[in-house]
């Protein structure tokens, strides 16, 4: 029998997979979860305290993926946990409007000033799908233009992988996507504006809307380059598109105000996910009141949810973006600083070739030696360390995402042991990274 390359593989956690992949396709109800990029056996968590999640085998890891981002403020924050009871108390949902969705709304609102009013949804899938059909409705035109390596949720219009050249029509990046679905949908490379001014030259009077991550994290983190997302806007306003930033990632995480919080670039529409739902399936959409304006039932564009602004799901968003004040960002920031000073310093030691790459708190390591500026430039390292450097942290109790094209996530609860922890694993995951073989 050949040995397994994982010999820490949880027991546990294998026996709930194999129950999971009978009724669920590939044993999760989202791929990433999946550990397909790194192999080995997704962890089952049954609980999170602060900066630890425990699986099912009983081990207990620090987590540097806080959830993909919405847990700031680690797991089970008192304060959030005691809202959301009693919010449950009370019921969990009424299908009628209630006080908890105005409270939020006005708390985000109240943070980010083109912000002017919003619309609850339940996943950022659904932020950016109905922000998309509100910009066609608003310039009554189709085109929509996306960058490689910007994810948008899994709204079909967005699953389109970039054609060759400037301005090619997107080709379905998945079955099931027809090409009319994707073939409004323009894809061009991150962070060059001379193929967006191209396309609008290409397309005149034909582009509703550019939507781009404020500051992209799902090629890894690749901000936006000086000036990138400014021009953006312009073009936008010259050529009578909105332009719409998509904070699902970046909002309220970034920066008090999100990614708006940084560069200070207005957008027309915005979208929102993760931290504003406290940990439960909360979202949004929103932006100029006069395009708002434009969304049932106070206008013509179509847009409903059975469970948005759900009464629980508010109460945790709203207790938790109460806590998040500048001296929790401050928090975040300087744990940030530390992990990924600490990562660099194990790397360097092993003489890794890696870059770090930030964007306010969120960062991630890329094995290569350039600069990673579009999604190009992202797939060119060397993944096979990032595999090993993954399954040794996990092995020592930390758990980082399982891709090398994801950001990390801290939060306000990791403390000095949490970061000690992580400290006390990085030489033997450098260690790994650096005698790692490509397969
Ligand atoms: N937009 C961005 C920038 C995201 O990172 C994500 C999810 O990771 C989404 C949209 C989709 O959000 P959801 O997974 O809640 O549908």
């Amino acid at each position: 029998m050949s040995e397994s390359p994982y010999p820490y593989e949880a027991p546990a956690s294998q026996a709930l997979f194999d129950r999971a992949a009978a009724v669920t396709p590939g044993g999760v109800n989202s791929p990433v979860r999946a550990f397909r990029a790194v192999g080995g056996t997704p962890r089952f968590m049954v609980s999170g305290t602060g900066p630890y999640l425990t699986d099912a085998d009983g081990r207990e890891y620090v987590d540097l993926v806080c959830s993909w981002g919405p847990m700031i403020l680690g797991h089970s924050h008192p304060e959030v946990i005691a809202a959301v009871q009693d919010a449950v108390s009370r019921g969990t949902s009424f299908g009628t409007p209630g006080e908890g969705e105005v409270a939020l709304a006005e708390e985000m609102v109240g943070r980010i000033e083109p912000l002017e009013q919003v619309r609850l949804v339940s996943s950022g899938t659904e932020a950016t799908m109905s922000a998309i059909r509100l910009a066609r409705g608003f310039t009554g035109r189709t085109k929509v233009i996306k960058f490689a390596g910007c994810y948008h949720g899994h709204v079909d219009a967005l699953l389109a992988a970039a054609g060759s050249g400037v301005a090619t029509f997107a080709l379905p990046d998945t079955p099931g996507v027809t090409g009319a679905q994707a073939g409004d949908t323009l894809v061009l490379a991150y962070n060059d504006l001379e193929s967006v001014h191209e396309a609008f030259h290409r397309y005149p009077g034909e582009i509703a809307c550019v939507i781009t991550e404020a500051s992209p994290g799902n090629m890894g983190v690749v901000p936006p380059r000086p000036g990138f997302n400014e021009g953006l806007k312009d073009a936008c306003r010259k050529n009578g598109a909105l332009y719409i930033s998509d904070e699902v990632m970046t909002g309220f995480r970034t920066s008090r105000a999100g990614w708006y919080g940084i560069d200070g670039v207005e957008p027309d529409l915005m979208t929102f996910g993760k931290v504003m739902g406290g940990g439960f399936p909360a979202a949004a959409f929103g932006g100029r009141a006069d395009v708002m304006a434009h969304l049932a039932p106070a206008g013509p564009v179509y847009q409903a949810g059975t469970l948005s602004g759900n009464p629980v799901a508010t109460a945790a968003g709203l207790a938790q973006l109460r806590l998040l004040d500048e001296a929790a960002y401050d928090k975040v920031n300087a744990v940030s600083e530390t992990v990924q000073s600490l990562v660099t310093e194990a790397l360097t030691k092993e003489g890794v070739v890696h870059r770090l790459q930030n964007a306010s708190n969120m960062f991630s390591v890329f094995f290569t030696d350039r600069e990673v500026r579009n999604y190009e430039d992202a797939k060119r390292q060397e993944s096979f360390r990032f595999t090993a450097f993954f399954h040794s942290m996990l092995e020592q109790g930390v758990y980082l995402p399982p891709s090398s094209f994801e950001s990390w996530f801290v939060s306000t609860a990791h403390d000095e042991q949490a970061v000690q922890r992580i400290a006390d694993a990085l030489p033997a995951a450098a260690r790994a990274a650096a005698e790692a073989t490509a397969a």
